[in-house]
């Protein structure tokens, strides 16, 4: 699977790279992302994420993930709608 990497960034002491590319597949539904333990490697998918709307709330997710595996999926899917929901909140109208 192509993957652009994008940054870099420190998760629990190990070295992960952050980029864009195909995420996969759960029950049939394209993912918007996903984080692999085993290559630190975070994935967005190019497609949805070139509109800005989710970016945040699909990293968010997928860090969490990544800082704490053992999390369940919907605990990970509450925290990036909530961060993503008060961030949006939070910014300057002139920011939107
Ligand atoms: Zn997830």
């Amino acid at each position: 699977m192509s993957f652009r990497p994008v940054t870099t960034a420190t998760i629990n002491g190990r070295r992960w790279r952050i980029g864009y590319g195909f995420p996969g597949k759960t029950k049939g539904k394209v993912d918007d992302g996903s984080s692999d333990e085993g290559l630190k490697k975070i994935v967005v998918l190019t497609a949805r994420c070139k509109r800005s709307r989710c970016l945040e709330e699909v990293i968010a997710h997928e860090i969490l993930h990544a800082m704490a595996p053992n999390l369940s999926e919907d605990f990970c899917t509450e925290f990036g709608e909530t961060f993503d929901r008060v961030l949006r909140k939070m910014r300057p109208a002139d920011e939107v």
